[in-house]
């Protein structure tokens, strides 16, 4: 049997470290959209009772290191499942790019196993599933628009942002988010107004979305990483309206209320940056 799956890159519309906790990890807060730039997962079940990961990118582990593998073992230990399955996937994400492909991808896996295997878990019972996988995989298996607190574990769906054009913007380098968050110091970066965005959201007011979204790891990213901040302002300069980072960076997320702004910023880019889409969000409720 084969089932495919679509794995969607996630973006952040804010993303706040409100402090950081006793078991060491950051309370944070954030809210999440997704676009249609998506990773293809294949699901093929074997006889064997094993796990196979295959990927066209030499960037992601073919092994028990992918956490599309980690995603498989889990589910099948968790529901005592004896059978095998090889995990194709195919990236178009960027990766290392704060686009969550890796927890998409996982997620991806966890909803098409429950499928194709016909187990019946809820989607709370997937969320807490993926939650030890990985602090975007809750939001992944939700979808839509959504604000994910505590490690990201707890996941409260919101209204679906106002139709725009989304440019993304990802200089050639790669982050990973363990590096940027031990360097966080709540007290000292800046915070967005996490309730502003979600207003926006409520009353679909574009403008009002474009001036508050915001990243508190921002100031510790642009620190180490300036050609992040460059891609940033150039968007602002060539007249995106509004721009953000994408989780630990490095790709920045411009939103563009019409197509002819997002293609104008876009050849602003080409040349300055590498890896550049125009996209469009998913959530159209
Ligand atoms: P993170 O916050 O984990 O850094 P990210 O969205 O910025 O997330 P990913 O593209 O998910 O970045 O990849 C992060 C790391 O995870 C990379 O080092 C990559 O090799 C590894 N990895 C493991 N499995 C996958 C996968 N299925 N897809 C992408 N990367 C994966």
């Amino acid at each position: 049997m084969v089932l495919f799956e679509r794995a969607p890159a996630k973006i952040n519309l804010s993303l706040d470290v409100l402090g950081k906790r006793e078991d060491g990890f950051h309370e944070v807060e954030m809210i999440m959209t997704t676009v249609d730039l998506a990773d293809r997962i294949e699901l093929y079940t074997l006889e064997k009772d094993r796990v196979e990961v295959c990927t066209d990118n030499q960037y992601v582990p073919s092994d028990e290191r992918n956490i599309a593998y980690k995603a498989a073992a889990l589910f099948k230990h968790k529901y005592r499942l004896y059978q095998g399955v090889r995990i194709i996937i195919q990236k178009n994400i960027p990766v290392s790019a704060g686009l969550a492909g890796g927890s998409s991808d996982a997620a991806a896996v966890l909803r098409g196993l429950n499928q194709m295997w016909s187990v019946d878990a809820s989607l709370g019972e997937l969320v807490e599933l993926g939650a030890s996988l990985g602090s975007d995989v809750p939001f992944c298996i939700h979808g839509n628009t959504a604000i994910g607190s505590g490690h990201g574990e707890k996941v409260r769906v919101l209204p679906s942002p106002p139709s725009c054009y989304v440019v993304l913007a990802k200089p050639n380098i790669g982050i990973s988010t363990r590096h940027i968050f031990p360097k966080v110091i709540p007290e000292a970066v800046n915070h967005p107004q996490t309730e502003e965005v979600i207003h926006s959201l409520e009353e679909k007011d574009f403008g009002k979305l474009c001036s508050h979204i915001g990243n508190s790891l921002e100031d510790v990213t642009f620190a180490l990483y300036p050609e992040v901040k460059r891609i940033k302002n150039k968007m602002l300069q060539t007249g995106v309206d509004g721009a953000v980072m994408s989780g630990s960076g490095p790709t920045v997320v411009g939103l563009a209320s019409h197509f002819s702004k997002a293609k104008r910023v876009y050849n602003g880019l080409r040349g300055f940056c590498d890896d550049v889409h125009i996209v469009q969000l998913l959530d159209r409720r």
